[in-house]
């Protein structure tokens, strides 16, 4: 189901298919899709991602790889202390990542937990 205008009587209306005439005035090949509501969203998203996502991005990614630096450096550390024998291998934390794609699966699941709860 999509969205359709008049390009005539100006009548805005849902139809499945593009419709060959308009069910108000009759004309024929004047509906086209109306992109109105998604215009208005791609707005609200654009000021939405300039305003606060973007920034947010920015400041997560910058914190996100000086933690990143900080506890490789950790590891590494403690990975040359195991081969000089100071730490046991039994004692290495053990690191468990998720891939990317992993990740963003679970996030989706999660999306679609709660939209499906709300
Ligand atoms: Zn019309």
């Amino acid at each position: 189901m999509n969205r359709y205008i008049c390009d005539s009587c100006g009548f805005s209306f849902n139809f499945s298919q593009v419709p060959s005439f308009c069910p108000k005035c009759g004309k024929e090949g004047a509906a086209a899709r109306d992109t109105r509501k998604a215009k208005e969203t791609a707005r609200r998203m654009i000021a939405e991602l300039n305003d606060e996502d973007i920034p947010v991005l920015e400041s997560l990614h910058a914190g996100y790889i000086a933690q990143l630096a900080k506890i490789n450096a950790k590891l590494e550390t403690l990975r040359q202390y195991k081969k000089r024998g100071i730490v046991a291998p039994e004692e290495m934390p053990v690191v468990v990542l998720k891939s990317a794609r992993d990740a963003l699966k679970e996030y989706r699941e999660q999306r679609r937990e709660e939209k499906e709860n709300a």
